[in-house]
């Protein structure tokens, strides 16, 4: 069976997949609203009842092995948020930026 993520659509099928794992959503209903928040996906959507959520979405301290060597994922770990994935792109390319306009103000006093 291909299983896919939600969020992003990578599926099982695709090699950069190898090795990783599909997470379905918890079932507990506090935990779900945070995950759906974390992962920027719409409440009012109705989800499939199979929503899985591919592994990348975690921090690798959130997972353990179980005795069969399987990958799962701890209780209470939640997703990454993807607010953050979004802020650390605008804070690398103002951190990017920077240089330039230090350069160009420094010159001018000279
Ligand atoms: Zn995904």
């Amino acid at each position: 069976m291909v299983r896919s993520c939600y969020v992003c659509k990578i599926n099982s099928n695709n090699p950069e997949s190898a090795n990783l794992s599909f997470h379905r959503l918890p079932s507990d209903p506090a935990k779900h609203i945070i995950w759906i928040s974390l992962l920027g996906i719409d409440r009012e959507k109705t989800l499939p009842k199979l929503t899985l959520i591919y592994s990348k979405h975690f921090y690798d301290k959130d997972f353990e092995n179980d005795i069969a060597g399987r990958k799962l994922l701890k209780d209470g770990a939640y997703p990454v948020d993807v607010r953050s994935i979004y802020d650390e792109q605008k804070y690398a390319r103002n951190q990017a930026q920077k240089p330039i306009a230090v350069k160009g103000a420094l010159s001018e006093s000279d």
